[in-house]
């Protein structure tokens, strides 16, 4: 919102020549809640990854957390960037979760039309590959198809190559929620997001819960009670 009243003044003040710049939206982004809530809780995480360790770095965030409040005038930061900490499936062992119990778990396709996702079908691709042979290469053999694990929309499946009887990955990008995990998370920073156009995507004002009982009970547990 803040971005967008930050490029609505730009407009609204500038000749048709001029380049716009929103250069009121860094100190109004500063000025506002979202700012001060993030920089509060800026150390929590990363005291994870000092040489306090584990147990060290649950102390400082439960200090951080209940007395410092981010008052400090230190910033740690994550050593390694996220996309270097997955860990090949040689080291992994698979988890079986729980499946949905459709009353207050739901599969993920049920959960992805409650986001009112939708973008325009003839509108230019918003995710893209840097290099498409990566998924054959790396993600499956080596990772087993990561981001058809962490992508919470479903949008990458690996499906069946007749080509070769092994995987191919299909990307539905019609699905994606925006959430921007898979930019983040590839291993090998293969795949490109870009903002897609025309405003498509999830809904702010998604449509009503299909199930009456599970909004009831979901709105109970936010509210505590
Ligand atoms: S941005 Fe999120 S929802 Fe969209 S494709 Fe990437 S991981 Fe999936």
């Amino acid at each position: 919102m803040l971005a967008a009243e930050a490029a609505h003044e730009a407009i609204s003040k500038a000749s048709e020549k001029e380049t716009l710049t929103p250069s009121s939206y860094d100190k109004t982004l500063r000025d506002s809640w979202v700012y001060s809530e993030l920089k509060a809780v800026r150390n929590i995480r990363p005291s994870f990854h000092t040489p306090l360790g584990l147990f060290g770095g649950l102390a400082y965030s439960g200090l951080d957390t209940l007395f410092l409040r981010g008052k400090v005038p230190w910033t740690f930061s994550h050593p390694t960037p996220d996309h270097l900490a997955t860990l090949p499936k040689s080291q992994c062992e698979k988890i079986e979760y729980p499946k949905p119990d459709g009353k207050i778990s739901f599969d993920l396709l049920t959960n992805l039309t409650r986001s009112g996702t939708n973008h325009e079908e003839d509108q230019p691709i918003h995710l893209t590959l840097r290099d498409s042979k990566v998924p054959k290469s790396i993600n499956w053999p080596e990772f087993d198809g990561p981001e058809g694990r962490y992508c919470p929309a479903g949008v990458y499946e690996y499906v069946d190559d007749p080509a070769d009887g092994g995987k191919k990955l299909q990307i539905n990008a019609q699905n994606c929620i925006h959430c921007k995990t898979c930019d983040i998370k590839d291993p090998t920073q293969n795949i490109n997001w870009v903002t897609p156009q025309g405003g498509g995507g999830p809904q702010v004002n998604p449509r009503p819960y299909v199930n009456v009982h599970a909004r009831e009970l979901t709105l109970q547990q936010y509210n505590g009670t």
